[in-house]
């Protein structure tokens, strides 16, 4: 395999992008490749997941493994959580890993190329499992921001059809089924999966041909969505701005479809006079808050984009920066307190004896240890009622009235 570029135009993270928004591959390329400290954390927590794999599936000695760990523990991205959440990944794979009748073949970061369907197209894949007629890949992700799903994800997907390209001269026709998992073990205890046979796979890879070729040659067309969210021009594309400033229907509350074609025609003065019915509907609420959703999202990302400029020394005009709110906070704690006893009040009177919380006593005591023994004393509420779009994964808050729908009073 040639040598590939740093970053493929067309890349398998961004693949949930390009493949609505064809315009994005090339319209991103203008945008500095910057970092973030997220996506630092998430490279060293990689690593270190990396390491763990490495330690349980290959023959890794007990001092190569420590003197790697603090290498990479001496970063100042690290945490000790990268610790519990490599410890979740690896317990994640070793459950896969015994779901074969035979020890799988099993292999850590593959350069995988699926150039046969995507221009260019190449990624790494944590780690991918061959056994029997099975391809199992695993991608871990560190963020908790949004889970990901693995259901119909075409990031997995293309990790797939390059792990099958790359392994198919060596374990010939006996692959025809493939598993996908995603592991965020800060977000969700269960790994995210999908299953597809071989022929759905190289199907689904025939079917976006097309759609890659036109995001690789460009123009392509510019299509906001929710996968704006991560593209690099999001602040500055206009086509996401127009989205949002075209909201005529915030304008007069009333929404697309819903309002009289005669009413529609009239001018803003002949509206004035009749009016539209001064109580939104709630299908009108609820299409609002869909579109309000994206218009949200659109207004922190211009904000973001502002406050960066600014701060690089550049000027946006009828905005600046402002100090925000902060709180007063001891210099130094101890030296306080010395100060506050010194007036004569007890040192008790300074300390409140707090409980740990249930994710401290789990870190304590291991998840395993954890579960064998305290389930017992373990509630979990429901959580407060939160408003989210139907399409939202979570099952629907349960209310009280209709727990107790039927019973009768008395
Ligand atoms: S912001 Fe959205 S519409 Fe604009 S290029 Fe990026 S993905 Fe496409």
């Amino acid at each position: 395999m040639p040598t590939p570029n740093k970053h493929a135009l067309l890349s398998a993270s961004s693949a949930h992008r390009w493949l609505q928004c064809t315009a994005a591959p090339l319209f991103e390329a203008q945008f500095p490749n910057g970092t973030t400290d997220y996506a630092e954390e998430g490279t060293l927590a990689h690593s270190i997941c990396e390491l763990y794999a490495r330690k349980y599936f290959t023959t890794v000695t007990k001092r190569k493994f420590n003197s790697e760990l603090k290498k990479l523990s001496e970063s100042p991205y690290y945490s000790d959580e990268m610790l519990k959440t490599a410890e979740a990944y690896v317990d994640y794979l070793k459950q896969k890993a015994l779901g074969y009748t035979a020890a799988p073949y099993v292999t850590q970061e593959v350069q995988v190329d699926f150039s046969d369907y995507v221009p260019e197209g190449f990624g790494t894949c944590d780690c991918v499992m061959i056994g029997g007629d099975t391809l199992h890949i695993t991608d871990y992700k560190h963020g908790k921001g949004v889970a990901v799903s693995a259901v119909g994800n075409p990031q997995m997907r293309l990790y797939a059809l390059g792990a099958l390209k790359m392994f198919a001269p060596v374990f010939g026709g006996a692959i025809k089924n493939v598993s996908m998992g995603i592991c965020q073990p800060r977000l969700s205890e269960e790994a995210s999966e999908d299953f597809l046979t071989v022929e759905e796979l190289t199907a689904w890879g025939e079917s976006i041909k097309p759609v890659a070729q036109e995001a690789f040659n460009g123009p392509g067309t510019f299509c906001p969505g929710e996968h704006c969210r991560f593209c690099k021009g999001k602040a500055q594309c206009r086509a996401r701005a127009d989205q949002h400033t075209a909201f005529e229907d915030f304008k007069d509350f009333a929404v697309e479809g819903k309002v009289a074609p005669e009413l529609k025609e009239l001018s803003p003065e002949a509206k004035a006079v009749i009016g539209l019915p001064p109580m939104l509907s709630d299908a009108e609420v609820g299409d609002l808050l869909t579109r309000a959703e994206s218009l949200v999202q659109w207004y922190k990302d211009l904000q973001e984009y502002a406050t960066a400029t600014i701060l690089a020394g550049k000027e946006i005009p009828g905005w600046k920066l402002v100090a925000g709110r902060s709180n007063r906070a001891f210099k130094d704690v101890d030296e306080a307190f010395k100060a506050v006893i010194e007036l004569g009040y007890n040192e008790e009177m300074l300390y409140e004896r707090k409980p740990k919380t249930l994710t401290e006593v789990e870190s304590l005591l291991g998840k395993k240890k954890f579960a064998e023994a305290m389930t017992d004393y373990v509630v979990k509420p429901q959580g407060k009622p939160t408003l989210a779009p139907l399409s939202d994964k979570r099952e629907p808050y349960s209310t009280a009235a209709s727990d107790f729908a039927g019973v009768e009073n008395g």
